[in-house]
């Protein structure tokens, strides 16, 4: 028994599942859960001292690596002044100044502990400022586990094949319109008809939870359209995509402005936190300004506001960007060649240091019907032959990857040739 497994046994005794998010539970790709002792640069290492190249990067947050010396620096320094205070720092504001020179239409900010806080905080301000309840959704985002929307969400309850959760209302559920990702259509049909009942549009700007799904032309376009139109509040969540896809995000890489941006994960370089902000006449909507509520008592935390303070600082040094766009590139094609040769039909997307891989003929996947038609099953046996060969993908086939700033040319290398041996028997 690997020590793995009996972590693994142990830890279903008393955590449900043995894991503190579903798909850590590698259920929808089977087999034991790899448990992390440590993590450095592009790698994992496993209770038993296995190394992995990673491409999950703690879902994303890790843009410049694991523990980058740095980062850790900081967060051992603030350390030792205290881990909360409940009382307004310095630093916060530092960190939100630096969110709101970056983003467009951030006159304000506000942090929370989680990407799942900030887009469910995000909706009740859309619909305090707005005073409608509609809102829109698209098949196969995920945006957290808030009630609100956990409505034909992506991520872990695609996996589990949970359309909606139990315990989500159905009252509550029958505000949430879902909608198809890249159907311009189908946008302009539901604004068309009840256009001044929905209070926002909340999207993944590139989706990461149905696999990796870029936009396609005219869609965010579309999006931005419709809500000028109707009054309606347009929430861009670049929990994943901010300072990920591009230094400036989605935002950047495809032109277009939010009303309210949510963020987390590279925000907090690690730490737990994410952030809403946009538009100043919305902002001061929320207390104590205005009287939509919000609170947090670890909100700001001065542990997580350095992480992230550092974290943004390091990934603006020249260039940085332009090698992870190129460090994908490298990946994704080595990958596809292989696939070639081997005469496995495989399809990719990527959008800067975000890829995904689809066992499929289709030549381009753009919709979460698309998504769901692919070969599931053998992703999984590609999967459990790549970590094997010391390669950890994210155990599930609805899930982008992420390159990190730690990658080397020989790490991709590496994985590009474990990759070949692996379709040389994949059947
Ligand atoms: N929004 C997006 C786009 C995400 O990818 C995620 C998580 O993966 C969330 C929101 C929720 O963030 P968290 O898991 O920090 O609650």
């Amino acid at each position: 028994m690997s020590k793995s497994e009996s972590l693994f046994a142990e830890a279903q005794k008393v955590i449900p599942g043995g894991v503190n998010s579903p798909v850590r539970a590698f259920r929808a790709v089977g087999g034991t859960p790899v448990f992390i002792e440590r993590a450095e640069g592009a790698y994992l290492y496993d209770a038993d001292e296995k190394r992995y190249i990673d491409y999950v990067q703690s879902w994303g947050p890790m843009v410049l690596g694991h523990a980058h010396p740095d980062v850790i620096d900081a967060v051992v320094e603030q350390a030792q002044s205290g881990l909360s205070f409940g009382a307004p720092t310095e630093l916060e504001t530092e960190l939100a100044e630096e969110l709101c020179r970056v983003w467009p239409n951030m006159d304000l900010v506000r942090f929370v502990n989680s990407g799942t806080e900030a887009t469910m905080s995000a909706i009740r301000l859309a619909r305090g400022h707005t005073g409608r309840d509609k809102i829109v959704k698209f098949e196969g985002c995920y945006h957290g586990h808030s009630d609100s929307l956990l409505v034909k969400a992506g991520s872990g309850a695609l996996t589990m094949g949970v359309p909606s959760s139990p315990g989500v209302p159905a009252a509550l559920a029958d505000h949430t319109i879902t909608l198809t990702y890249n159907d311009i259509e189908g946008v302009k049909k539901c604004f068309a008809e009840i256009g001044d009942q929905i209070a926002c549009i909340i999207v993944e700007p590139v989706a990461g939870n149905m696999n990796c799904i870029p936009p396609v032309p005219g869609f965010l376009e579309t999006l931005r359209e419709v809500c000028d139109q109707s009054g309606a509040v347009l929430i861009l969540d670049e929990v994943m995509t901010g300072f990920r896809v591009s230094l400036t995000g989605a935002q950047g890489h495809y032109g277009i402005e939010a009303d309210i941006t949510t963020l987390g994960k590279v925000i907090g370089g690690g730490m737990p936190v994410g952030a809403f902000g946009g538009k100043r006449e919305i902002m001061e909507k929320i207390a104590p300004l205005g009287p939509v509520y919000q609170a947090g008592t670890l909100s700001g935390n001065p542990m997580a506001m350095v992480a992230g303070l550092e974290t943004l600082q390091l990934i603006q040094e020249e260039g940085l960007y332009d090698a992870l766009t190129a460090k994908t590139d490298r990946l994704v094609e080595g990958v596809l060649a292989a696939a070639k040769d081997a005469g496995i039909p495989l399809t990719a997307n990527k959008v800067g240091s975000m890829f995904g891989f689809f066992f499929t003929d289709a030549k381009q996947v753009s919709n979460y019907q698309q998504v769901m038609a692919c070969d599931t099953e053998r992703f999984n046996r590609f999967f459990h032959g790549m970590l094997e060969q010391g390669v950890y993908l994210a155990p599930a086939s609805y899930e982008a990857g992420f390159m990190s700033a730690a990658h080397s040319d020989e790490d991709i290398d590496t994985t590009i040739a474990a990759a070949r041996r692996v379709f040389a028997h994949l059947d």
